[in-house]
């Protein structure tokens, strides 16, 4: 049974970590209230800047369990004391199924190979000894099965109380239109280089912002392509692989019009709605308008939650389908039939992890709670006016040779009108491939510096 917490409590609110960009309260108060729909002449239109790195994780400090913990067993439970004050529960059963001796645990496939149902539910270790290494569990069997489990291991495993869990949402900056001063970017060059640091640079860029520029990308569908698969392979939809459009109107959506588009995140229509999305301006003649707009859905949901809880909790829990139905060839929707909410959390951590918003492609609320109608539409009006207040959105008028990646689980995106011939290419990545990339590479220099994998992995 899942304890649940108020949904009201659910973006956690981390004002020390909130940037310089971040607007102050007082000043998102008008913004919420007067916000108007924006054109691009009346946009800040910015070339992005030198490089502008997130700072990198930091290696996780190896604890050095200086006096080695105290151990102690009862009927159920192993405890153990890392000082006075702080102490880990372990129940017996998690302690075996968690054994990742070679005969339990496939130390290259990283694969469970013990019998979890073989285990009685009353398991208790015959001996328990505190070594410099480890704890050291003797468990009753004929073979005389010994675990050991790295104490930095069981601190991080702790969930009686979770100790070292570090929370996803702890790394995020959130922002508003002030980021405009210095976005994230880094270099075409730098993140084709060999020594993957600036393909590291970059998705900690969008791990951090929820978006990066590239600078530099050559002008071409090829290099462009190349630059997507540099995180991981390009995902296929019913709008091509790697995509290259002018607005010709050559599909049923209105992306391919000339017409402003308002900030949304996109695939509301999918179960799984692509992670990241890369675009390229290759061209744009014989006309003007069409900048690009980014917003935080992060950085507006954290305010929605701190002004009005009660549209926060309305937007977390109803859901909302959408539909892509302008083509006669495909008709996508959502598996779950009501949809998902617009904001999604985590279920244990109660971390905002998705934005879902396309208020173009929502369909019929024909499941909606009558009860609820009222507030909803309330809770999607101060949504909005969040979304297009001026303090959160970012205007910025991309250029041949500056592509931008966005993780439209997180950020929407916008564009003005235009005219003239504009001609943009992208891809979507999925948001598993993107993760496994970023995983690969904080392991690669953060955790085990080109070691192997070890089965005490964090990240296991
Ligand atoms: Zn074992």
């Amino acid at each position: 049974m899942l304890s649940r917490i108020p949904l009201a409590t659910r973006v956690r609110s981390a004002p020390a970590r909130r940037s310089i960009w971040n607007a102050t309260k007082s000043a998102v108060f008008p913004a919420f209230s007067q916000a108007t729909p924006r054109t691009a002449s009346s946009a800040t239109l910015t070339k992005p800047k030198p490089p502008v790195f997130a700072e990198l994780p930091k290696p996780v400090p190896f604890t050095f369990v200086e006096d080695t913990p105290i151990v102690s067993v009862d009927e159920k439970k192993v405890a153990i004391g890392w000082d006075t004050q702080t102490w880990s529960r372990f129940h017996h059963v998690w302690l075996r199924d968690h054994c990742r001796c070679p005969k339990c645990f496939h130390p290259v496939t990283k694969q469970r190979l013990l019998n979890t149902f073989e285990i009685p539910l009353d398991i208790t270790p015959i001996h328990v000894e505190s070594k410099p290494e480890g704890m050291l569990v003797s468990w009753p069997s004929t073979t005389g099965h010994q675990s050991l489990y790295p104490w930095t291991w069981l601190q991080e495993n702790s969930y009686d109380p979770p100790l070292r869990q570090q929370a996803a949402y702890d790394n995020k900056v959130l922002w508003g239109s002030k980021i405009q001063k210095a976005p994230p970017t880094v270099t075409y060059e730098q993140v084709m280089q060999d020594d993957e640091l600036g393909l590291f640079r970059w998705l900690s860029n969008v791990d951090k912002f929820g978006f990066s520029f590239v600078t530099g990308v050559p002008t071409t569908l090829e290099d462009t392509e190349k630059l997507s698969e540099r995180i991981g392979f390009i995902r296929e939809t019913q709008y091509g692989k790697f995509w290259d459009f002018t607005s010709d109107l050559s599909r049923g959506d209105t992306a391919y019009t000339t017409m402003a588009l308002g900030a949304h995140t996109d695939n509301t229509y999918f179960t799984d709605p692509c992670g990241l999305q890369l675009f390229h301006l290759l061209e744009h003649s014989g006309g003007s308008g069409g900048a690009t707009l980014l917003v935080d859905g992060f950085y507006v949901a954290s305010i929605l939650k701190e002004l009005h809880p009660e549209a926060y909790d309305i937007l977390s829990r109803v859901p909302v389908s959408g539909h892509a139905g302008g083509e006669a060839t495909n008709f996508y929707r959502p598996a779950a039939p009501s949809g998902y909410p617009v904001l999604n959390h985590d279920r244990t951590s109660d971390e905002l992890y998705q934005v879902r918003w396309n208020n173009d492609d929502r369909s019929a609320m024909k499941r909606i709670d009558p009860a609820l109608v009222e507030d909803w539409y309330n809770a999607i009006r101060l949504w909005h006016k969040g979304i297009t207040s001026p303090d959160a959105e970012y205007w910025v008028q991309l250029t041949p040779g500056t592509a931008v990646v966005i993780n439209n689980h997180r950020v929407l995106h916008g564009r003005s009108a235009f005219d003239g011939k504009r001609r943009m290419c992208g891809a979507y990545i999925g948001i598993d491939e993107y993760q496994s990339k970023l995983s690969v590479l904080t392991e690669k220099f953060c955790i085990n510096e080109n070691q192997e994998r070890s089965v005490w992995s964090p990240l296991l």
